[in-house]
């Protein structure tokens, strides 16, 4: 099942606003890879992606912890979740960069490094908990057209807690600002990212494949900010100089158009990475050169990269403000008739190998993230910032 999304809000007071008088729960944003884990009657377990991807051999540490989970009133079901890197010795949740680190497979043995003295440095298992949320399937009824706080309470009811392996998102159903705003500092200080508010009656059904205003979610870098960060395709490369010789040194990034399926450029991109990421870049994408743009890519003939890739490689990005800028082609015609909307100071943040192209942040989201500025809001034109538009 394709999973729900989210909204981005930059404050509590965007989360009140938008729920009203409505019951909500805020939930902590594990930093984690979302798991949509399946279990049949027959006793077949499988592990599902954000984007459907099979994951069970990837996990058969979570496979073989399962039947500690859940109850024997369950005979199968769909449950939704996070799987998080864990240190069971602190019992604490670790940053998303430590289960990265984590082999794709089960059969795949890690990268074997030697020390300063030769010997093999053996690299341990990274162990992971699940945090479940939320409950879509159970003894042969499907449960998406009930409401989230039904749902809850049957994963409550049927479901327990394995310390260190499966655990309940923690959460809090409160509308009091003050609460919410200390739970959310608590969940950063317990390695999340943030807040996920969702709405537990009104319009509280599980919108399958659906970015929904009834799931907020309130991260804790974007708060007063532009509210959240962007998946980008890379759609181009320029040759690096100086000490990035032999690897690329910057990239042209674009956002999806859904409805004339175009890749439209947003910004270049030079910043926020490792030597390792370029290295590891210039090897992955060099596979990906074409040679000439496809017609689908929209941009500015004075932004055009030494080389192009297919669209296969999505990143995450993060940006200081959007502006509108003649150069870039994101948004054309939502905002401004002939304008495109570029990222301000764009940085990378991380690959982003569970999302395809096409789930790559839309040019009506890159819109709404524009007009949600507050500078905008203001009605304060910043045109003349289009010069810095593309630097790095
Ligand atoms: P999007 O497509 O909305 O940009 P994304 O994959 O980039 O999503 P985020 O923007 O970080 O991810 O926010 C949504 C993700 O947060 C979910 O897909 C899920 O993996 C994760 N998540 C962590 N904790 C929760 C929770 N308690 N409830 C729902 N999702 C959660």
């Amino acid at each position: 099942m394709k999973p729900m999304l989210a909204h981005p809000t930059r404050a509590v007071s965007e989360v009140m606003k938008r729920f009203g008088d409505n019951d909500f729960a805020c939930e902590w944003k594990y930093d984690g890879e979302r798991c949509q884990i399946h279990k049949k009657s027959d006793g077949v377990v499988k592990l599902y992606s954000r984007n459907q991807e099979d994951h069970t051999p990837k996990y058969p540490d979570v496979i073989s912890k399962l039947p500690e989970c859940f109850k024997d009133t369950v005979n199968s079901f769909i449950a939704d979740a996070e799987v998080v890197a864990w240190d069971p010795v602190a019992k604490r949740i670790l940053p998303f960069q430590v289960l990265t680190t984590r082999a794709r497979k089960a059969d795949s043995t890690p990268a074997k490094k030697r020390g300063a003295d030769g010997k093999e440095i053996v690299k341990a298992e990274v162990h992971v908990c699940v945090f479940l949320f939320d409950l879509l399937y159970l003894n042969d009824e499907s449960l998406v057209k009930r409401s989230f706080r039904e749902r809850r309470e049957l994963l409550h009811q049927h479901f327990h807690e394995s310390p260190g392996s499966f655990t309940f998102a923690t959460s809090l159903d409160t509308s009091d600002t003050d609460k919410i705003q200390e739970f959310l500092e608590e969940a950063v200080k317990g390695n999340c990212e943030g807040l996920m508010v969702k709405s537990l009656d009104e319009n509280a059904t599980y919108e399958i494949a659906k970015r929904s205003h009834s799931w907020l979610k309130l991260k804790k870098d974007y708060l007063e900010g532009v509210g959240d960060t962007f998946d980008l395709v890379v759609v181009g490369g320029y040759k690096g100089t100086g000490k990035r010789v032999g690897v690329y040194g910057g990239y042209l990034m674009a956002c999806y158009e859904p409805d004339s399926e175009t890749y439209q450029v947003i910004c270049k991109i030079g910043t926020g990475f490792s030597d390792e990421d370029l290295k590891n870049h210039h090897e992955t994408l060099s596979k990906h050169i074409i040679s000439k743009p496809p017609p689908y890519y929209a941009y500015a003939s004075e932004e055009k990269p030494d080389v192009w890739f297919e669209p296969e490689i999505v990143w995450e990005v993060k940006c200081a403000d959007l502006s509108i800028s003649p150069k870039a082609k994101a948004a054309i015609g939502i905002v401004d008739p002939d304008k495109g909307i570029s990222l301000r100071f764009p940085r990378f943040v991380r690959i982003r190998d569970d999302k395809t192209s096409t789930d790559a942040t839309t040019a009506d989201q890159v819109a709404e993230m524009y007009n949600n500025q507050d500078q905008v809001k203001n009605a304060v034109t910043n045109e003349n910032k289009d010069e810095e538009d593309m630097e790095y």
